[in-house]
């Protein structure tokens, strides 16, 4: 529009030659610095929104990874204490909560046998195979040196039995050799218990699941123990 205005004027012998030179001169200058003004703040603001993208994913990638553990990939202590609180926070939800606690028996004879670079990927393996047995990871915990925590929100303690139950056969069915255990295989003993959120606190069930696997090793390892129901007060 103005480059008409610009020739009407022209045209009609408003400016001379000179004049009107310059003010062609001055306007496209103008024009050449307002675009390369607009490119280079839209650049800067699309350097400055990659790098807030680039922050927040790096900031994501460290919380997930603060929450794995290192050797297994399984989740760690300190996110069950998040997951944890959120399976008994969500109360309505999921009116029973099933803990099954495994721990490797006999895995110090193991790391005596075959060096600690095996036990570690004996441990790796066994959590793995918990994960595929179980059908999902992010309620696969590894809550000591080999000894592993599965929550399942949901589950009633017979379903939780069940699972555990194919979770020692898998553990069995590896038939990874363990040349000093009763069955000549590395095996794994397992405590379930189960409970209500609104009955007792996720530490008194994970300690009933701990009871439960201590009588398991009690009754010979590579075996599956449910603890008693809580008696509830009338
Ligand atoms: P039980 O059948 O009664 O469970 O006997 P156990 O030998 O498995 O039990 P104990 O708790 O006495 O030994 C556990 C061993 O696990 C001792 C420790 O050296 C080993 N361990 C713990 N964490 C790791 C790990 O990350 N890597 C390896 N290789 N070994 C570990
Ligand atoms: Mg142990
Ligand atoms: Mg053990």
């Amino acid at each position: 529009m103005c480059l008409s205005h610009l020739s009407a004027a022209y045209l009609t012998g408003a400016f001379d030659a000179v004049t009107f030179g310059g003010i062609v001169t001055f306007y496209l200058m103008l024009s050449i610095f307002l675009a390369a003004a607009a490119y280079f703040l839209e650049r800067t603001d699309r350097r400055n929104f990659l790098n807030q993208l680039r922050a927040a994913l790096l900031y994501r990638q460290l919380e997930v990874n603060s929450e794995r553990d290192e050797l297994t990939g399984l989740l760690n202590r300190r996110s069950l204490a998040r997951i944890g609180r959120e399976s008994w926070s969500a109360e309505a939800e999921t009116p029973v909560v099933s803990a099954i606690l495994l721990d490797i028996d006999h895995f110090k004879r193991f790391n005596d046998l075959y060096g600690h670079i095996d036990g570690d990927a004996c441990i790796r393996t066994v959590s793995q195979h918990i994960c595929a047995t179980v059908g999902k990871a992010n309620c696969v915990f590894r809550f000591g040196g080999e000894e592993i925590l599965v929550l399942l929100p949901g589950q009633t303690s017979l379903q939780a039995l069940a699972t555990a139950e194919k979770i020692r056969r898998a553990v069995e069915g590896l038939a990874i050799p363990h040349g000093k255990s009763d069955h000549g295989v590395v095996t794994a003993s397992l405590g379930v218990a189960s409970a209500m959120p609104a009955q007792m606190a996720i530490e008194k069930l994970l300690q009933r699941a701990d009871e439960a696997l201590y009588e398991a090793k009690h009754r010979g390892r590579n075996t599956v123990v449910i603890a008693e129901e809580p008696q509830i007060a009338a």
